[in-house]
């Protein structure tokens, strides 16, 4: 991203903002969707990666579905205008609530991870008096190596039904005249660099839906590859939207069924950073710290899954060079966890500069907090030379919001 472009925002909007571009959205998503060639398919964002209401407008406006987890991004889908047909709600515990919104808006697929949320859907959709198209989320026993925290598609984990115990769900469901099932899918994790992970997935899938149809199922519609294609951070390797779809595309001649992909990280990920001011140096023990005004707060990412961000001064006071000397950046909160990046090169990180840690756009505001009392990041948007403040910074108001002082209660008994 042009460093001018960067400095003119962080001078307008403050710091910490996360900025996103518009164009590097839109061409990776038209990657993913060339590599797929004419293989039928229907991709659909993954919301939690990156849920502001103009990024899932690009998207949109690009051909996307999306893919979401909770009653909140429900909203914001269909605030970002995304038709409920073109909904895919995923998620190891949706509520009853979120299920019954689900089924009246008419989302196109519904997919259960237990056989208990299984029967609460078919009470759901009864007592509406529709029918809820609905999935089953398999858990394929693939184990990939990406962080404990991202891996879901391991036995053992509290991640889709095991694939022994499908049939018998499906079988269920193919009785209840208030289900239709429509899908059989997988997501084996987050952060997947090989594509033999998919490959395996896809052929356990594959197997399955043989067996489903030999039980007598005839009505799936489309096969679920999940997402999960990871992004280069620092020297991974990841796996190619093309090696991807090489990977998974037999699964679509196997089944004569379209594939449902729902790519969040790789989409949106490397068309993000985060813009951050330097505060103050310090030198404690053996070691230099930069400290800036963002921290775990704004990127849990560092704190959470160990992850590496790269990062650099877009304006020093000079373009100092390098000498060899390495920095903690770390940030204001009260946790020896905050940090953003340790042991980094940063020539010119002195107060005043402007920092970009890059590779933030998914689940970076997302995964953010107000802890410390910190309002949340501004996000915005830019579209070539253009650019939009697409949420504001969060106010000291917006922070106390619904709470009270202890003069104030209602006390109830
Ligand atoms: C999080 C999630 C995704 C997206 O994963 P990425 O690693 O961001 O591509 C896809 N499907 C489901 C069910 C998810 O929970």
């Amino acid at each position: 991203m042009g460093e001018g472009i960067l400095n003119a925002i962080a001078d307008r909007v403050g710091t910490p903002v996360f900025v996103y571009d518009a164009a590097a959205i839109r061409s990776r998503f038209r990657r993913l969707v060339t590599a797929f060639g004419d293989t039928p398919h229907g991709i659909y964002y993954s919301v939690k990666a990156n849920s502001n209401l103009a990024v899932l407008g690009v998207l949109r406006a690009a051909g996307a579905g999306a893919d979401i987890v909770s009653g909140g991004e429900l909203a914001r889908v269909h605030r970002a205008g995304f038709p409920a047909e073109h909904v895919v709600f995923s998620g190891v515990g949706k509520t009853a609530g979120e299920l019954r919104h689900a089924v009246r808006a008419g989302v196109g697929l519904i997919n259960v991870e237990s056989f208990g949320e299984l029967r609460l859907l078919d009470e759901i959709a009864c007592a509406e008096g529709r029918v809820a198209r609905c999935g089953i989320r398999v858990n394929p026993g693939v184990t990939a190596e990406t962080h404990p925290y991202t891996m879901t598609g391991a036995k053992g984990m509290k991640f889709g039904v095991p694939l022994d115990e499908v049939p018998t769900l499906a079988a269920w469901a193919a009785e209840r005249s208030s289900l239709c099932l429509v899908s059989i899918g997988m997501h084996v994790g987050s952060q997947i660099l090989a594509a033999e992970h998919f490959r395996e997935g896809a052929e356990k899938l594959g197997g399955l839906v043989a067996a489903l149809r030999e039980a007598g199922i005839e009505s799936l519609e489309i096969v679920g590859v999940g997402g999960g294609i990871g992004i280069r951070y620092t020297d991974e390797r990841p796996v190619t939207p093309e090696a991807f779809a090489e990977a998974v595309r037999p699964l679509a001649t196997a089944t004569a069924l379209p594939l449902a992909i729902e790519p969040g990280r790789s989409v949106v990920g490397p068309a993000g950073a985060l813009l951050t001011r330097v505060l103050y140096r310090k030198h404690s023990g053996s070691k230099d710290f930069v400290i800036v005004d963002a921290g775990m707060s704004e990127l849990v990412r560092p704190a959470l899954y160990k992850a590496v961000h790269r990062m650099e001064i877009v304006t020093g006071r000079e373009a100092a060079a390098p000498d060899g000397s390495v920095v903690d950046v770390v940030g204001p909160i009260c946790e020896t966890g905050d940090f953003l990046g340790l042991e980094r090169e940063l020539p010119g990180a002195e107060p005043g500069a402007l920092l970009a840690v890059h590779d933030v756009g998914a689940y970076g505001f997302s995964m953010s907090s107000t802890y410390n009392s910190r309002p949340r990041a501004a996000e915005v948007l830019r579209d070539g030379e253009r650019w939009a403040v697409v949420r504001e910074r969060e106010t000291i108001d917006d922070l106390m919001r619904g709470e009270w002082t202890v003069e104030g209660l209602e006390w109830q008994r």
